[in-house]
C-alpha cells in the first residue's frame, strides 16, 4: 500500500485529533471508494496487509450494515471503521493501527471512542468526494466534448478515406488515453490501428465479437460496431486498454457511438455505396498523388464504361442493372486491389495502376472484360449479357498538354483513357482500346468541342444536306408490287459545300445533346422536299425510311412534333418509315412504345436498324411493334464467308416470316452476297451494289412509276459493284 502524502496537510489536523483519543497510535489510513488510498500517517509504511485485512476494508466499503473491523496483524491491531456521507453510504474507510500491547477493544468499542473525531472527518470526506466527482465530471465532459469537437473537425474537408480514418483514431488515443484504437472493416480491407498493436488475445476476442449488443465490452476492450448504408453492421471501432472508469457506461457508449457514426460518415462519403470502390472525390486524390509521385513508367489509368447498361434496367429492372454494376465492381475489386478502383458515376468505373506499362494495363483490362462478359442476368428472352468497353490511358503529360496551366493533376490520364474508351466502344463494344495520339477516330474525338459549334451552326442556319440510298426488293412482295424505297441520310456541309458523313459528326451531337434538333431538320426538310412531289410519289408507292434517335424518342415534344409536320406537308404517314434502333428504343421504353403506337395508327412504319447487333435482339420484337427488321451490315459485308454471319441472317430472316416483318440487309456490295440473301429469304438489300447515296431532291426528281427489280438496281444508280 503507498502513502498517500498529497493529502496529508489536509488531514494532519484530524491526525492530531485522533492522537489525542488514541495515544498511543501508530498510524493512521484513510481508505476512498474502492480501497484506493486517500491519505495515511504512519511511523512505518511498509506494513504487511493481510487478506483478512482487506476483506475486513472492502466489506466495510461495500456493505451497508458493516461499521467497524477488528483485524490482528504480525505485532499490531488494526481497527476499521467506515467514514459515511448523509446517505449514510461508505465513502472512506479509517484505518488505526495500534501495537499489539495497546489496551484490547472491541471493533465498535474503538469506533464510539473516536466517534466525535471521526464524524467531522466523515463531514469533511463528504465535502471533498462530492467535490472531486463534481470536478472529475465536468473533466470527463469536457473531454468528451473537446474530443467530439475534434473528431467534427478531423472529417470535414475533402473525403481522403484512410487518413481521416488515422485522424480521428488518433483523437480517440489522445483524448482517452488508450492503448490502442483501431477500425476494423474486413470488406473493405481496412485494418488501422493507432497506438500499440492489438494482441494476440484481444484478436480472438475480436474474431468471436458479434456486435450483437451496439457496444460490446471485454475487460477493458471496448467496442462499437459500425454500420453500412443499409445499418447492418460492416466493421468494428476498437478502444483497448481503456482505462474508462471516468466516462460511466452511459457516456462510455454516447462517445463510442458517437465516434463510429462519424466513421460511418466518411467511409459512406469515401466509398461508393453499391460496390464498395473507392468513391471518386477519394480516388481522384489518389491518381494526384501517385501521378506526382511516381518515379517509374507512368501510372497507367482504365476506364470502364458497362455496355447497354440501360438495357438492364429497363427490362429487367433497377435492381438487376445494381446488381449488374455491383457483380462488375466485385470481378474489378478481385483483379485489381480495391483501394486502385473507383466508380466515376453511373455504369462508369476507373482503376489505377502505379508502375504498370500499358501492355500489362491492356492483359488486366481485358481479362477483366473478359470474365466479365461470361455473366449472364435475367432469363428466356428477358436477358442481359454483360459487356464492358475499357480505355486506357497514361498519365505521361507530353501525351496531349503542352506547358499548361489547366494541366489536370493526373497528367491527362482520365481524359486519355475515356477517349479510348469512346473509341472501343465506337468499334463494337465488348473491347479494349489504348489511347493512342496517332488514332484517327481518337483525335476526332478532340475536336468534339469544336465540332460542337458546327453542328449547331449547321442546324440553325441550314449547313445540312439530305441525301438518299435505294433499298430494292430482292423477292416480290406479297401484294405484287414494288416500291421505290429509299432511306434519307444527312450530311453536314462543309466551308466549301464538301459532304461531311455524319460518322464525322454524329457522336458529338449525341454527346452534347443535339440529336432532337438534328432529327427535327431532317424531318422537316424530308416532308418539305416530299410534300412537292406528292403526285408523282403516290402512284409509285414510295416510301422513304428517316432515322431517329434516342434522344429525340425520349423526348416529349418530339412526336407532337412530328404529328404537326405531317398535317402541315400533307405527305400521307405511309410513305414514312422511322428507323430506330433498339439501343436507342429500351433507352427510354414506355416513351418509344408510345410514339411507335401513335405514329403507327396513322399509317408510318417502323424498322428497326441494326438488328442482331444489341443484346437480345429477339426480345425487343415483342416490345416494340415494327414493320422491318434491318439486319445490321456487320452479317452482310461477310456473309459469304462467315457461317455465323450466315446462321444470324438465316434465324433473322425465319424470326421475320413467322412474325410477318420485312428484312432489309444492308451493306450488300456484291452480286454473290444478294444471291445468298435471296436464298435466305431476306426481303430488301440496300448497299453500294445498288448505289451509294445522293441528293435526296435529285432522287425523289428521278422516281416514276417503280421499273421491276430485276433492272432496277443498275438503272437507278449507274454503279458498278
Ligand atoms: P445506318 O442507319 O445504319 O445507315 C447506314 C449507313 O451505312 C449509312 O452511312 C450508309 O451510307 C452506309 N452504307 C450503306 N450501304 C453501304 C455499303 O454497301 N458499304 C458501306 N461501307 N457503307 C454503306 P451514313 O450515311 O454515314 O450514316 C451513318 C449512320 O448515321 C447511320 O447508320 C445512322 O445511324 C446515322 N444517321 C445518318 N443520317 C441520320 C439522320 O438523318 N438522323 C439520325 N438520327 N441519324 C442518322
Ligand atoms: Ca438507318
Ligand atoms: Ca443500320
Amino acid at each position: 500500500m503507498e502513502a498517500a502524502d498529497n493529502n496529508s496537510h489536509v488531514f494532519a489536523d484530524y491526525a492530531a485529533l485522533l492522537r489525542a483519543f488514541l495515544p498511543q497510535v501508530r498510524g493512521f489510513y484513510c481508505y476512498g471508494k474502492g480501497g484506493a488510498s486517500l491519505w495515511s500517517e504512519v511511523s512505518n509504511p511498509t506494513m504487511p496487509l493481510t487478506p483478512a485485512y482487506e476483506a475486513a476494508l472492502a466489506a466495510l466499503l461495500n456493505e451497508p450494515s458493516a461499521n467497524a473491523a477488528r483485524v490482528e496483524l504480525a505485532g499490531a491491531v488494526a481497527y476499521l471503521v467506515a467514514l459515511r456521507n448523509e446517505k449514510d453510504e461508505a465513502i472512506a474507510a479509517l484505518a488505526i493501527l495500534m501495537p499489539a500491547d495497546a489496551l484490547p477493544m472491541t471493533a465498535d468499542g474503538c469506533a464510539q471512542l473516536i466517534l466525535p473525531a471521526s464524524r467531522t472527518l466523515q463531514r469533511e470526506l463528504s465535502l471533498r468526494v462530492r467535490l472531486l466527482e463534481g470536478y472529475r465530471k465536468l473533466n470527463v465532459q469536457a473531454t468528451e466534448e473537446r474530443l467530439l469537437h475534434d473528431v467534427e473537425r478531423a472529417v470535414q474537408g475533402p473525403p481522403d478515406s484512410e487518413a481521416m480514418l488515422v485522424r480521428i483514431l488518433a483523437l480517440c488515443s489522445h483524448y482517452l488515453q488508450v492503448r490502442s484504437a483501431a477500425v476494423l472493416i474486413p470488406d473493405k480491407s481496412i485494418a488501422l490501428v493507432h497506438g500499440a498493436a492489438l494482441t494476440e488475445p484481444e484478436l480472438t476476442l475480436l474474431r468471436k465479437d458479434r456486435g450483437e449488443s451496439p457496444a460490446g465490452e471485454s475487460g477493458d476492450l471496448y467496442t462499437v460496431r459500425i454500420r453500412g448504408a443499409d445499418r447492418a453492421r460492416i466493421g468494428l471501432l476498437v478502444l483497448a486498454g481503456w482505462n474508462g472508469a471516468d466516462f460511466s457506461a452511459k457516456r462510455r457508449s454516447r462517445v463510442g457511438r458517437y465516434i463510429a457514426s462519424h466513421i460511418e460518415s466518411v467511409l459512406e462519403r469515401c466509398y461508393d455505396s453499391l460496390t464498395g470502390l473507392m468513391a471518386w472525390p477519394v480516388f481522384e486524390k489518389l491518381m494526384a498523388t501517385a501521378v506526382a509521385a511516381s518515379a517509374g513508367p507512368a501510372p497507367a489509368l482504365i476506364y470502364f464504361d458497362i455496355d447497354r447498361l440501360h438495357v438492364a434496367n429497363d427490362t429487367l429492372g433497377r435492381e438487376v442493372g445494381d446488381q449488374v454494376l455491383a457483380s462488375f465492381a466485385a470481378i474489378l475489386g478481385e483483379e485489381i486491389a480495391r483501394h486502385a478502383t473507383t466508380r466515376i458515376a453511373s455504369d462508369r468505373f476507373a482503376a489505377l495502376l502505379v508502375d504498370t506499362d500499358l501492355k500489362t494495363a491492356r492483359e488486366v483490362a481485358e481479362r477483366i472484360a473478359a470474365r466479365f462478359s461470361r455473366l449472364e442476368f435475367g432469363e428466356g428472352d428477358r436477358r442481359y449479357r454483360a459487356s464492358v468497353s475499357a480505355g486506357i490511358g497514361s498519365a505521361a503529360p507530353d501525351h496531349l498538354l503542352s506547358a499548361d496551366d489547366d494541366a489536370p493533376v493526373d497528367g491527362g490520364a482520365l481524359a486519355t483513357a475515356q477517349i479510348a474508351c469512346g473509341a472501343a466502344k465506337d468499334r463494337g463494344r465488348g473491347r479494349v482500346e489504348v489511347y493512342q495520339p496517332a488514332d484517327l477516330s481518337i483525335v476526332q474525338r478532340f475536336d468534339d468541342i469544336q465540332l460542337v459549334g458546327a453542328i449547331r451552326n449547321a442546324i440553325d442556319n441550314g449547313r445540312l444536306a439530305l441525301v438518299g440510298q435505294p433499298i430494292v426488293r430482292i423477292k416480290t412482295g406479297a401484294d405484287g408490287h414494288d416500291h421505290s424505297y429509299c432511306e434519307v441520310l444527312v450530311r453536314m456541309l462543309g466551308e466549301d459545300d464538301q459532304q461531311i458523313s455524319p460518322s464525322e459528326f454524329l457522336s458529338a451531337a449525341e454527346r452534347y445533346q443535339m440529336m432532337e434538333d438534328l432529327d427535327r431538320w431532317v424531318v422537316a426538310n424530308t416532308l418539305e422536299l416530299l410534300s412537292g412531289s406528292l403526285a408523282r410519289l403516290a402512284p409509285a408507292k414510295a416510301r422513304f425510311a428517316i432515322n431517329l434517335s434516342g434522344q429525340s424518342l425520349g423526348s416529349e415534344a418530339f412526336l407532337g412534333f412530328v404529328q404537326q409536320q405531317l398535317e402541315r406537308s400533307r405527305v400521307p404517314p405511309e410513305m414514312l418509315c422511322f428507323e430506330i434502333t433498339e439501343t436507342v428504343a429500351v433507352a427510354n421504353l414506355q416513351r418509344a412504345q408510345t410514339f411507335m403506337h401513335t405514329l403507327r395508327k396513322t399509317g408510318c412504319r417502323f424498322s428497326l436498324d441494326d438488328f442482331g447487333t444489341g443484346l437480345s435482339s429477339f426480345a425487343y420484337l415483342k416490345l416494340f411493334p415494327v414493320d422491318t427488321l434491318k439486319i445490321d451490315g456487320s452479317f452482310i459485308r461477310d456473309l459469304t464467308t462467315n457461317v455465323v454471319s450466315q446462321s444470324v441472317v438465316a434465324a433473322v430472316s425465319e424470326v421475320a416470316r413467322v412474325m410477318q416483318l420485312e428484312t432489309v440487309a444492308e451493306f450488300v456490295q456484291d452480286e454473290a452476297t444478294l444471291t445468298l440473301l435471296g436464298k435466305l429469304g431476306v426481303t430488301w438489300a440496300q448497299g453500294y451494289l445498288f448505289g451509294e447515296p445522293t441528293l435526296l431532291a435529285e432522287r425523289i426528281a428521278s422516281v416514276t412509276e417503280m421499273p421491276g427489280v430485276a433492272g432496277l438496281h443498275r438503272s437507278a444508280d449507274a454503279r458498278g459493284a
